[in-house]
């Protein structure tokens, strides 16, 4: 609404109108003055569509009631028009409800998944796609996404990696900067945007053992410098409201952690939205063995920060008691109500409650633009892994092309995890080779399979049917089938990975390594001798040690998304060059993990004869492919790394410039990082940190300028010795190049 142009929906970060912040709370207030205890209750709880109330009410008694705020997991657009009319229509203040649910990376057209879209490194095309899954989920009546998650995440055996942006907090500042823009747009209020929700706060990616939802222990420092820039660039862009983590936090469950939720994200980081706790993670601050029973797990999830309690209806059970009994002050309900209430009204809420009709939903659904950008998407987060003697791109005229393995013809597995029932149908790498090569004659074979060894606990709930299993024998009967249908072709494009079940929430891995037949069967294809490309869908690294050495060619295609099969056939014939990047260190096997390369120098890391940090059962402890890393069917220089002074006070600015020349035959983008390392502080600062980023597409002989500014907020860091931000005096290493190996190097020193 126009009186709220240039608030923010949090009402954080760009200069907020004080005038409409003035507006909102006189609305607050006016509303919160008509409510009863219970209706205060109601927009401090979650329901979980289906789940009955104390008293076996269901979700349309309840939201009649004003039990309610917020919906969660109802997708159908019929249910969420009917239980928005009853809120606005039936129930006595008629406070519109929020309906919340996963849009993660897409919703009808489905994007690559997160760790994807930051390879891409590129801001400008994750805000658009976010934006295109907002407009697409908005019409449905969904107005609140649980996104964008930005935990860090350093070791790949945890499942949820997947959804984040990698290891590193500069870039994940970035990516969690452009999806809540995508999200949210820059103003709030847009009637074809959606809430965001930033998750999961704080340290949930750091759980013991890459094991999901098992406890974090991370010292400050780390949280400091590590877990929390990505969550400051959300909330400084807008973010409306933030999810509490899961897990314990340092023995602190984050639902119930008041120095998280209100001196870290009220004080520290200045958010002003609303905090949803985790899908029944208020409930579990009794099985964490913290609060005793309901009763305190509401009273301490509250007065901790957690304004919204996900689907536990804790809240609802053991709040009003509390607060007659003078157990919990009715000014801790009233500021928790506020701030939900204060962010329904700046997204706009009251005036745009429901979603499109059926004409406008299929309208927006069917929006080739949509479908269009799914494949830029998935064609700039694509990475070339290796590619000896230019084994790529594939001849145009090659005639027999296999396409073998189990992801081949995957069409489901390519959109990964987190995708609604009835998103639109995905093109499998098979499809998308046939349409690439029209003239070719295109063989396929699984080649075997791999399954999850349990199933997702959802899934298990609902009672969906487990996948059928190949037997040994039907397996090694399909792999031989596999081999022969190679030893007839030109060219074999060998598809392996991980089923999209396989990555994702509860989908930790103890082994990296290629499931099922998949390391027997790549063996046995490469050992026909026909010129092999591995194209790898996967939501995580994975041990490619062996192939590393023996494959020409590899494609880190990750799950790609709907137009996944035609990006990928676009980047083997080359009518791409890719140029996406790591955001995650490649570690060499299981073993190997974590690995990070923002990590501290040791005596002799991994080189010396002395005190080297490697593994004695290990050749190197370096990666198999490093942070930053990816290959592109052209070359590039960098040359004329500059400083605009070498000298300069803590704190002010210092500007670095590069150059970087295409010196190949094609057109071809690259993504000119800035590293940085600080020789001498207060404490031992990383190797090597990146600083800054940018992607640049040049033609053929082109060259290009790029500068970066290391001022203030690059060079600060939280100090453990003076538990404070701050730029410190001491001499600097730069680095400039296309991954955190570069050698170009320059340095400087800041002064007292
Ligand atoms: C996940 C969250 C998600 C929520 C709602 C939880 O299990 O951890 O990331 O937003 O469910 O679906």
């Amino acid at each position: 609404s126009a009186a709220l142009i240039g608030a923010t929906l949090a009402g954080s970060a760009a200069p907020v109108a004080a005038q409409a912040r003035d507006e909102v709370a006189r609305k607050v207030d006016a509303l919160l003055a008509k409510m009863t205890l219970e209706e205060k209750v109601g927009q401090l709880t979650q329901l979980g569509n289906g789940i009955p109330g104390p008293n076996k009410e269901t979700t349309d008694e309840l939201i009649r009631a004003g039990k309610a705020g917020s919906v969660l997991w109802t997708v159908n657009s019929d249910d969420i028009a009917r239980m928005q009319r009853v809120a606005v229509k039936e129930s006595r203040l008629g406070i519109p409800l929020l309906f919340g649910f996963d849009v993660i990376h897409g919703y009808k057209n489905v994007f690559p998944v997160p760790l994807a879209m930051a390879a891409s490194w590129d801001p400008a095309l994750v805000e658009k796609a976010q934006a295109i899954a907002a407009r697409e989920s908005r019409v449905a009546g969904i107005n609140w996404t649980f996104a964008p998650m930005v935990d860090i995440a350093r070791d790949a055996r945890w499942g949820r990696i997947v959804e984040g942006a990698g290891e590193d907090p500069v870039l994940g500042a970035a990516m969690a900067r452009a999806q809540v823009r995508g999200f949210q747009g820059v103003q709030p209020g847009g009637a074809d945007r959606v809430l965001t929700s930033v998750k999961h706060f704080a340290g949930y990616g750091a759980a013991d053992g890459g094991r999901d939802y098992d406890s974090s222990y991370v010292p400050e420092v780390l949280m400091q410098n590590l877990y929390f820039p990505p969550f400051q660039a959300a909330v400084s862009a807008g973010a409306g409201t933030v999810m509490s983590a899961y897990m314990t936090l340092n023995d602190v469950p984050a639902s119930g952690n008041r120095w998280l939720l209100r001196d870290v994200l009220r004080q520290q980081m200045g958010f002003k939205g609303f905090v949803i706790s985790d899908a029944f993670a208020v409930e579990s601050l009794i099985k964490h063995g913290y609060a005793a029973d309901t009763s305190d797990a509401a009273a301490r999830g509250l007065t901790a920060g957690v304004n919204m309690d996900m689907a536990s209806n804790t809240y609802m059970k053991a709040l009003p008691a509390l607060v007659k009994q003078g157990k919990v002050p009715m000014r801790v309900v009233d500021d928790a109500v506020r701030e939900v209430l204060g962010v329904k009204f700046r997204m706009g809420l009251f005036e745009q409650p429901y979603g499109g009709d059926a004409a406008q939903r299929d309208a927006v659904w069917n929006d080739r633009a949509a479908r269009a950008a799914t494949r830029e998407a998935a064609q700039r987060s694509i990475v070339l892994l290796r590619n000896e003697a230019k084994a790529l791109p594939l001849a145009a005229g090659v005639k027999r092309i296999a396409v073998i393995g189990p992801l081949a013809d995957a069409a489901e597995d390519i959109k990964g995890s987190w995708t609604v029932e009835g998103s639109a149908k995905a093109v499998s790498v098979l499809e998308g080779i046939r349409a690439r090569w029209p003239q070719a004659e295109v063989t396929h074979a699984a080649g075997g399979d791999m399954q999850r060894l349990y199933p997702l606990p959802w899934d298990a709930a609902e009672g969906k049917p487990a996948p059928k299993r190949m037997t040994d024998a039907e397996m090694q009967a399909e792999q031989a089938r596999a081999v022969s249908v190679a030893q007839q072709a030109d060219t074999v494009v060998l598809v392996l990975g991980e089923r999209a079940n396989m990555s994702g929430e509860a989908a930790s891995t103890a082994s990296l390594a290629l499931q099922g037949n998949q390391q027997a069967l790549l063996e046995a294809v490469v050992a026909t001798g026909k010129p092999v490309v591995l194209v790898l869908l996967s939501g995580r690294p994975l041990d490619i040690s062996w192939a590393a050495t023996r494959v020409p060619a590899i494609v880190q295609a990750w799950f790609p998304g709907t137009e996944g099969g035609h990006a990928v056939a676009d980047v083997l014939s080359g009518a791409v060059n890719p140029g996406g990047k790591l955001p995650v260190t490649w570690p060499r096997s299981t073993g190997h993990v974590p690995a990070f390369y923002n990590h501290n120098l040791t005596h002799d890391n991994d080189t010396g004869p002395h005190f080297t940090s490697r593994y004695a059962t290990s050749a190197t402890s370096t990666p198999l492919y490093p942070f930053g890393h990816g290959l592109s069917y052209t070359s590039f220089a960098y040359a004329d790394l500059k400083l605009d002074r070498t000298t300069a006070k803590a704190g002010d600015p210092v500007r670095v410039t590069v150059t970087v020349r295409n010196t190949g035959a094609v057109a071809g983008d690259e993504v000119v990082q800035l590293y940085v390392h600080q020789r001498a502080g207060s404490a031992a600062r990383p190797q090597r940190e990146l600083k800054g980023f940018q992607r640049v597409s040049l033609a053929p002989g082109a060259q290009q300028q790029v500068s970066f500014t290391l001022g203030r907020d690059e060079l600060k860091f939280w100090s453990p010795v003076t538990r404070a931000f701050g730029v410190e005096p001491s001499g600097f290493d730069v680095w400039v190049g296309g991954d955190s190996t570069a050698t170009l190097h320059a340095e400087f020193t800041l002064t007292r």
